[in-house]
């Protein structure tokens, strides 16, 4: 690994200024399990400088928190993917979130990984990863060797020039509970419903988050679910060990006597960012959910556009809503 230079922020502001005074040489570190496993293979390219400088964020109190509040729930950044997993807070109304954090990577990682390192890890994409491929569209370069290459595991919805999937489990938990993001930067601090903090390729090919240069998130806040709201997680992984999602789907919703009355189905594993099945809801809206969830789950088979190897995930993806969605029911 090459040498960088390491500064420990000790509250939001002095992230901030660090990140400022460091500027395009400068990346936020907090468990450094995404950030360092990069550094260490050396993974740039044109625009994908290596880091010169890491603001730790992992000493800053208030990214350690889980707070119930009178409208929901607060998480900082900072909180492991093992405490969401073990938290009673988080149980208690959210456990959408602890069975994403409990379901991604292996003991060891969740122990010291963060939300927020969670949420804003880079892509998993394997050229992104590969040391020979630096001039990767999402590297800064001209080409994206998963449309003639080997694209099973990429995106099946919302790519264009790129087509990797976003890795976040959490991400997806955090759409389908209308999460947002709590961000603070050298103009102050902004809220963004998690729905519009991630960017696919369409929109930058670079990033996949708002994040502006020096800005940090700061705080995950979950709304109160609102009554009798029904909720479930799967995740399908190719190994069961531990790995990212092949597909996963998380959905809360709220219904009477069978019928669907509002909510939100939300994908991981199929697009460049969590993927909300919006015609698949309106396709249940009003009616008895047994009755139509067949038809409904169809609606993704026209949103959809397979690459050469992975027509598969279409069928999965539609199967999984389905079997969430009767589970939550169950
Ligand atoms: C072997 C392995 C398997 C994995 N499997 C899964 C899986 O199945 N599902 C899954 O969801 N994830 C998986 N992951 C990813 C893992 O969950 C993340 O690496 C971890 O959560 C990142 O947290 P961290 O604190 O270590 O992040 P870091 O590595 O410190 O940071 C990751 C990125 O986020 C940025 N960042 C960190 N904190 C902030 C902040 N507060 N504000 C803005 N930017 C920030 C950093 O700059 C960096 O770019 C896996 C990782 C590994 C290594
Ligand atoms: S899918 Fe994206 S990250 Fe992967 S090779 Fe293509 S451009 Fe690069």
């Amino acid at each position: 690994m090459k040498a960088f230079e390491l500064h420990e922020a000790r509250s939001v502001e002095d992230a901030v200024a660090l990140l400022g005074k460091y500027n395009a040489s400068a990346k936020i570190i907090a468990g450094g399990s995404d950030l360092l496993g990069m550094m260490k293979d050396q993974i740039t390219g044109p625009s994908l400088p290596y880091p010169e400088h890491l603001v730790d964020v992992s000493a800053i109190p208030e990214f350690a928190t889980i707070n119930r509040v009178s409208d929901g729930l607060r998480v900082g950044a900072g909180v492991t993917l093992a405490d969401l997993e073990a938290s009673s807070d988080v149980n208690a109304a959210w456990s959408l979130l602890a069975q994403a954090a409990a379901s991604a990577a292996s003991p060891l990682i969740r122990n010291f990984g963060t939300l927020g390192g969670n949420i804003n890890q880079r892509p998993r994409c394997w050229y992104f990863r590969g040391t020979q491929f630096n001039d990767c569209y999402k590297r800064g370069g001209d080409f994206c060797f998963a449309v003639t290459g080997k694209n099973a595991y990429h995106a099946i919805i919302g790519g264009e020039l790129c087509y990797f999937v976003h890795p976040s489990d959490t991400a997806t938990a955090l759409v389908a509970m209308n999460a947002s993001a709590k961000l603070a930067g050298p103009d102050g601090q902004r809220t963004v419903p998690f729905e519009e903090y991630f960017v696919g390729p369409r929109e930058d090919v670079l990033r996949e988050n708002v994040l502006k240069p020096g800005e940090v998130l700061v705080e995950v806040l979950i709304p109160t679910p609102p009554a009798n709201t029904r909720s479930a997680w799967i995740k399908v992984k190719s190994r069961q060990v531990y790995d990212f999602a092949v597909a996963s789907v998380a959905v809360a919703f709220t219904e009477e006597n069978g019928t669907w009355k509002d909510g939100r189905i939300v994908l991981g594993g199929v697009a460049p960012k969590p993927y909300r099945a919006t015609g698949v809801e309106e396709a249940l809206q009003g009616k008895s959910i047994t009755d139509n969830i067949d038809n409904a789950v169809q609606r993704l088979t026209s949103a959809a556009r397979p690459m050469s190897d992975n027509a598969y995930k279409v069928t999965l993806a539609e199967a999984l809503i389905k079997q969430a969605i009767l589970k939550a029911l169950a």
